[in-house]
């Protein structure tokens, strides 16, 4: 597989303030063409650190793609970084500049005299122009390897990497890509499942990624591999089974919604922890009012009593966080709004609020149809935002197995 790798130019990108996003947008083109991005790195300005991470770059990756640091001002150092590292002179380029003074005289201002530099090419570059700011960039053929330097404002970069840069890159076989999205599953636990899948891999990669409540596995191989990676996909279809929710890149409650929608049924929910989170993720999915009908947030004791009838007496002897009270919750919200479904939450987000026997992360979660109401008890870690997320991910997720079931 060919190899790539980004630099990332800014002193900006150091502090808590800006990430770097522009070696995600460049990586998702290079895998399109067989391109394995193997490393990224970050610099501040400075022109020392810029030239170790080049001189690192060109041991490891046949494609050099750096961003930022091509503006007019003097802590814009990446041409001087490349000249001193490909030890060739700085060249003035008078098309360059021509265009360059161009693009001010159209705006009726002159061309400061700090732009000048930007039409400095290191001797053997091509200029790329940028049809959305000042700063050129340049393409170098050297040391059989290439080296492209892009301006950091993504709206500069993204069209001259399209339209400059996509049709310079050596074109690989085109690579094999198996996704898998799994929900409620922690990440140690699904790697250890596909364990005897993963040890066996030759030529296809595996790339498990975590976030909230929601794992994501990645089998990449080239064409060549893809028998392989077909059949590793196979295996983790049958160890895994209805706990991969997509294997696409469909949300949890996309799925959840075209569940809905397939069965013709509506759906209702009562929040108390989750706050609106659950009824908020539902309506993120266009079309969500084909089958969700409505949802309370029932936060305190007497909403509960007063909005959905929960018994008095049964939140005084089990708390306003049980298995009964979510329960009712699910039947009354199902009941009042006359929908299919019907879903309870209720729960202890924390940080306060937390006592040894209903400890901060204490979630249940009913789920009530016109058969049966089932309820799940859940201890979640994390901090509050974390909790929340995870009560509308279990929730979901109850739902999306019950409408699978025949
Ligand atoms: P300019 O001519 O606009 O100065 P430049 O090539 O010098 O272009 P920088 O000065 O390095 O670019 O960056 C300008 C801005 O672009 C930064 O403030 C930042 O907002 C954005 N930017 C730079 N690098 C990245 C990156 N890797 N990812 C996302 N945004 C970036
Ligand atoms: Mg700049």
């Amino acid at each position: 597989m060919l190899k790539a790798e980004i630099i990332a130019i800014g002193s900006e990108m150091l502090t808590p303030f800006r990430s770097d996003t522009n070696s995600l947008y460049l990586t998702r083109t290079l895998e399109e063409r067989g391109i394995r991005v193997v490393a990224k790195t970050i610099v501040g300005d400075d022109q020392k650190e810029l030239v170790r991470a080049l001189e690192v770059a060109f041991v490891r990756s046949g494609i050099i793609i750096c961003t930022g640091g091509l503006g007019p001002t003097v802590d814009d150092l990446t041409r001087e970084a490349v000249a001193e590292f490909l030890q060739v002179p700085l060249i003035l380029d008078p098309e360059l500049l021509q265009s360059i003074e161009f693009r001010f005289r159209e705006r009726n201002l002159r061309m400061p005299e700090a732009n000048r530099k930007q039409a400095m090419i290191p001797q053997g570059g091509t200029a790329l122009p940028n049809h959305h700011g000042s700063a050129p960039g340049v393409y170098i053929a050297a040391r059989e390897k290439q080296l492209f330097l892009l301006p950091g404002p993504p709206f500069e970069m993204e069209p001259m990497w399209e339209r400059y840069c996509v049709a310079r890159l050596p074109q690989d076989e085109p690579v094999y890509r198996q996704i898998f999205r799994i929900a409620m599953m922690p990440e140690s636990r699904v790697d250890e499942l596909l364990r005897p899948v993963t040890s066996e891999l030759q030529e296809t990669t595996y790339t498990i990624l975590a976030s909230v409540a929601e794992i994501e596995v990645h089998l990449l191989a080239p064409d060549r591999a893809r028998e392989e990676a077909q059949h590793a996909a196979e295996k983790v279809r049958k160890i895994l089974g209805n706990r991969i929710f997509t294997e696409g890149l469909e949300r949890l409650e996309d799925v959840v919604g075209a569940l809905l929608r397939k069965a013709r049924r509506t759906l209702s929910v009562a929040e108390s922890c989750t706050g609106g989170l659950l009824g908020h993720r539902i309506t993120q999915v266009s079309g969500s009012s084909a089958y969700f009908e409505r949802g309370v947030i029932v936060y305190s004791n007497l909403a509960k009593i007063e909005m959905l009838h929960v018994p008095e007496d049964m939140i005084a002897r089990y708390g306003a966080v049980s298995a009964p009270v979510a329960i009712t919750m699910a039947e009354q919200i199902r009941q009042i709004s006359r929908t299919g479904l019907g879903v309870g939450v209720t729960g202890i987000a924390g940080p306060e609020g937390g006592t040894p026997e209903k400890p901060v992360g204490l979630v249940y979660v009913a789920l009530a149809d016109e058969k049966v109401t089932r309820v799940e008890r859940y201890n979640f870690p994390g901090t509050r935002e974390r909790i929340k997320f995870t009560a509308s991910q279990a929730a979901l997720n109850l739902l999306r197995l019950r409408l699978m079931e025949p």
